[in-house]
């Protein structure tokens, strides 16, 4: 390691306070011969970068916690996050987070810690603080050694080292798996962490009144809306069940924990975006609220006093809807924007890492489980401090794989048998197992319908999302072609209208899970008609479509129509 002093140190500020900068600069130019003042958090992150690409130095990042405004003051500030969560992925390297602030907080400055910060320093900062700042780096670095290496060699008994060099190979360290996943991590600067804050009342009222409505149409809302949509269903649940008590964290880290789902989508995908997951997580929410296991958070909406309980309501426990909920906003996180076909075709390494099976779901599921682990939810996914680690972790993943559509004749019929044996002979509370079961597969039944309930949604709605999914196949399409592949029928332009293409899934696919799933829970039967009603709309924009008239009808200028072209 290079021998450390504060010359082949340099020093990034980040500060866009009022307050005199000056002193504090002049003693830190006595110390270190490069400086660097940001007042936005993007330049701090290109400026880490630039000083990487310049040489080998490490670069001391000192945050000024006042600089990053938060949802409670006492929150760890979001470019200590974000620097912390590149570092953890090896995006950045040779940064050293350092958190100053003027709040005088034991537990701020140990939460600052606890969230990865090299150190804590109380502003104004002196001489003899600065002068030591630079020991910072080697503390960090031998902290960051010593935690690689310590991953697999937690216990060294007699057996263990028989079985530690077989071991090593599987016993992937989370520094892996968090390479794995970086890829798809990109900060979307547009939505600041702290600007969560400033939502006004209003805001926040007209969100819960689209939370509760059908009608739902995140097309319309914009990434700080979403984050809050999922902030208020999660803290819904969280707070109406005593048996989640547990899992109630301060409100800024259930937001981190948000920014970095949103954040682990692609916003480029024009499907498989952040809004279909939070489209996604309103669905269930809303399917939960009238099967009766959620009371809406609008009293209006109706819901759970007035339906009859249902017989799999008793098998849904708080910590499974949680689950249930958790795994719709995360079902699709890292989503390239390709199928599962495509994958398999190109032979990806996710394609080879998954044996062609369920691949995306597979990713997806795995890249979710560690954002959980990496979050106020961690202790979720630790098998040792989670008495119920492996009834949610069945829930999560198994909903999630369920979205698999290859998968969807086998789901429905199953479905389909699972109504028919209830009506027969209902539950036996008494066999743990089989109502395990019956308990996995609700869930995957609501969840599947939630991921295609688009085509349930009112006319209006689903037709906006059928566009926006066509364009998604239609980039894979030009991509194939680009590739010199085979080009599916509905992944080329102009070749099936959207009518079509609408019409046959619906009838074809969407239409036997919705009634199966109403079989089991004739709640869920406003999605039936719905997706009847959205049939005929389809059919008859077909029909004008087709209609001699549309082709010889002159326009109103008098020049004669033409046919409408397809998708
Ligand atoms: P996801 O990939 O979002 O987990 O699962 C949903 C899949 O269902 C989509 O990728 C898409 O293939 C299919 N899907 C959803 N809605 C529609 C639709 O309206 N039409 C068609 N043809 N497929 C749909
Ligand atoms: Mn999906």
């Amino acid at each position: 390691m290079k021998r450390l002093n504060p010359d082949n140190c340099s020093v990034v500020i980040f500060h866009n306070q009022g307050e005199e900068l000056q002193e504090t600069l002049e003693l830190l130019h006595k110390v270190f011969s490069d400086v660097i003042v940001k007042s936005r958090q993007d330049e701090v992150l290109a400026e880490l970068d630039a000083q990487q690409a310049k040489d080998k130095r490490s670069t001391l990042l000192l945050i000024d916690a006042e600089s990053c405004r938060m949802p409670s003051p006492d929150d760890c500030p979001d470019l200590l996050l974000t620097v912390v969560r590149l570092l953890m992925q090896n995006a950045i390297r040779n940064v050293v987070p350092i958190v100053c602030s003027s709040l005088d907080s034991p537990s701020f400055m140990v939460k600052c810690l606890e969230q990865g910060a090299a150190d804590f320093v109380l502003k104004p900062l002196s001489q003899d603080v600065i002068k030591t700042l630079f020991l910072n780096v080697t503390r960090y670095q031998v902290k960051r050694i010593k935690e690689d290496s310590s991953a697999v060699e937690t216990n060294k008994g007699q057996i263990w080292s028989k079985f530690k060099d077989r071991l090593k190979g599987v016993f992937l360290k989370e520094d892996r798996l968090s390479k794995l996943v970086a890829d798809f991590y990109t900060p979307k600067p547009s939505v600041r962490r702290s600007s969560m804050a400033s939502m006004l009342s209003d805001r926040k009222e007209y969100l819960k009144s689209q939370i509760c409505s059908w009608d739902f149409l995140p097309l319309e809302l914009d990434d700080k809306d979403l984050i809050q949509v999922v902030y208020m269903i999660l803290d819904q649940v969280l707070c109406t069940f005593d048996q989640l008590d547990s899992l109630r964290v301060p409100s800024g880290d259930l937001y981190h924990f948000i920014f970095d789902i949103c954040n682990s989508y692609h916003s480029a995908n024009p499907y498989h975006n952040f809004r279909h997951a939070v489209d996604v997580l309103q669905a269930i929410y809303y399917f939960l609220c009238q099967i009766g296991a959620l009371e809406p958070m609008c009293p209006e909406m109706g819901g759970k006093k007035e339906k009859v309980e249902h017989p799999l309501l008793q098998l849904l426990e708080p910590l499974d809807i949680f689950a249930l909920l958790m795994a719709s906003i995360g079902h699709d996180v890292g989503h390239p924007g390709v199928n599962n076909l495509f994958m398999v075709n190109t032979s990806t390494p996710l394609a080879i890492l998954y044996n062609d099976r369920s691949v995306l779901e597979s990713f997806h599921a795995m890249s979710f489980f560690h954002l959980l682990q990496q979050h106020c939810f961690s202790s979720l996914t630790d098998i040792r401090a989670n008495p119920d680690y492996a009834i949610f972790r069945k829930i999560v993943v198994n909903s999630i794989l369920a979205t698999d559509m290859s998968m969807h004749d086998e789901y429905v019929q199953n479905i389909q048998e699972q109504a028919q044996r209830i009506k027969r002979q209902g539950i036996d509370l008494s066999d743990k197992a089989a109502c395990e079961k019956d308990k996995i597969l609700l869930c995957g039944a609501l969840i599947k319908c939630a991921d295609i309930s688009n085509c349930a949604r009112p006319f209006p709605l689903a037709k906006a999302w059928a566009k926006i999914l066509a364009e998604e196949f239609f980039e894979q399409g030009d991509l194939e072609k680009e590739l010199g592949m085979a080009v599916l029928p509905i992944h080329q332009r102009g070749k099936i209208c959207l009518e079509d293409f609408q019409i046959t899934f619906k009838k074809f696919v969407a239409l036997k899970l919705f009634e199966a799933v109403s079989q089991v829970t004739s709640q869920m039967q406003f999605t039936v008609d719905a997706i009847y009603d959205n049939i005929n709309q389809w059919e008859i924009m077909k029909t004008e479509r087709a209609s001699p008239l549309n082709h010889i009808q002159p326009a109103p200028d008098g020049t004669p129509a033409r046919p409408r072209p397809g998708i």
